[in-house]
């Protein structure tokens, strides 16, 4: 970590040493930070020939862009190095040059959220923390629990009575202390918090954290290295509080700046028309306003994102664009994903794949281009949807006339 210099405000501008700091001590819960790295000392010890010679295939790839120490690798979950496909027939239907899918629902508790999970614990272990805490109502929390059993820490998970069983069943199964608040998401997260300042637990709150961006990148670094440091020339991602598509950003930025990669590639970000306050402000943060969370697809049903400045950053620096799909393209892509693809998404996964269709129907992106979709999270996490994009099986008597007559075959 030698290689770190300090924060930098994403505010305010005014810089820190390195120390265990989550915002800006002036700005408050919106100053979030930036990790500064001396791209000089990092670029004597991680290139594309240090790379070449490394047998490591997750995250810890990338340690020297990492804000932890990361040792002891073998007790932790293996996340990351998921696959990037190069799309078979999506592609040719679309008319574009180039469409990869990453499919970061491979990681192990099934979303790209293991990325800061994976970081996270490693942080609180570094720092002496036993337990690690968070509120959410599905990856961020399943990832935290997961990563944090492996390492043997405790977590404490606060989730919204309603929250959705297949993802509270493996925080049960992670061992995770689950508090099931009798009340709204705002309910959960202010108990949460008020129970992480008494007791003093490691906070993974809300992609405020700026360990948790760091970790995020790492999918930018992977699909970067995975296409030979010629990264495509859109990669498109779902965006809830904007965590995520700020990890993107910062990903190749780090790269670019490295002089590994030649160009940022424009981040295409995908809200789903009934939760989409960035689209909405159109680039503006001034403009910023709590939107209705009216979508099914939950893991970017964010009414009131908690890292904006980092997420418009990333558009508007990579010369991107913001962008709202409907809930019916969501359900239509998890099927054209599954189908073209072998790939199964959530509907927030899937919902990266449907912004690139509408993107090049709209004109945004241009036949000669090439895309990275990310699919953000396993279909597995939400069997209700999937049947709903799916649809449920015939039934059939057990003999051969009547599965002839059933005209399932055809
Ligand atoms: C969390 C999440 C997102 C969005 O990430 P943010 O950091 O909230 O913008 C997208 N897809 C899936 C599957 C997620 O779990
Ligand atoms: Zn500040």
């Amino acid at each position: 970590m030698e290689n770190i210099i300090g924060y930098r405000c994403t505010l305010c501008g005014s810089e820190f040493e390195y120390k265990e700091l989550t915002t800006c001590p002036g700005c408050g819960e919106k100053g979030i930070l930036d990790i500064i790295f001396d791209y000089h000392k990092t670029g004597a010890v991680f290139n594309r020939s240090t790379l070449a010679r490394d047998r490591r295939f997750d995250i810890w790839r990338y340690k020297a862009l990492l804000p932890v120490k990361g040792e002891g690798f073998e007790k932790y979950l293996r996340v990351g190095w998921t696959p990037l496909y190069r799309s078979n027939s999506l592609e040719k239907e679309l008319g574009i040059k180039e469409l990869y899918i990453k499919d970061d629902g491979i990681n192990p508790t099934g979303s790209l959220k293991d990325r800061a999970s994976g970081v996270a614990v490693a942080k609180a272990f570094e720092l002496g923390y036993r337990t690690v805490a968070c509120s959410s109502t599905g990856n961020a929390a399943s990832s935290l629990a997961g990563n944090a059993a492996r390492l043997g820490l405790k977590s404490v998970i606060f989730v919204p009575q309603r929250a959705p069983e297949g993802k509270v069943a493996q925080l049960l199964i992670f061992g995770a202390k689950v508090v099931s608040v009798i009340g709204d998401y705002r309910d959960t997260f202010n108990l949460s918090k008020a129970a992480i300042d008494k007791y003093g637990w490691y906070n993974r709150n809300a992609g405020i954290n700026p360990v948790m961006v760091e970790g995020k990148k790492t999918v930018a670094l992977e699909i970067a290295e995975q296409l030979d440091f010629e990264p495509s020339d859109w990669v498109a991602v779902s965006v809830g509080d904007g965590c995520t598509i700020g990890g993107v950003y910062k990903g190749f930025y780090d790269l670019y700046k490295l002089r590994m990669i030649d160009r940022i590639p424009k981040i295409l970000g995908v809200q789903s028309t009934g939760c989409s306050p960035f689209v909405d402000a159109a680039g503006d943060l001034a403009a910023l306003k709590p939107a209705e969370e009216d979508t099914l697809a939950d893991s970017i049903a964010v009414g009131i994102p908690r890292n904006p400045v980092k997420a418009m950053r990333a558009v508007s620096e990579s010369g991107g664009k913001w962008l709202a799909v409907s809930d019916d393209l969501i359900l239509d892509t998890m099927r054209v994903l599954g189908r073209m693809e072998g790939v199964f998404s959530e509907p927030a996964g899937a919902a990266a794949a449907a912004g690139v269709r509408q993107a090049v129907e709209q004109g945004i992106i241009k036949p000669g281009e090439t895309v990275t979709a990310i699919s953000t999270g396993s279909g597995l996490k939400d069997v209700k949807n999937a049947l709903r994009a799916a649809g449920k099986p015939s039934l059939c008597e057990p003999n051969l006339d009547a599965l002839e007559k059933s005209g399932i075959l055809l």
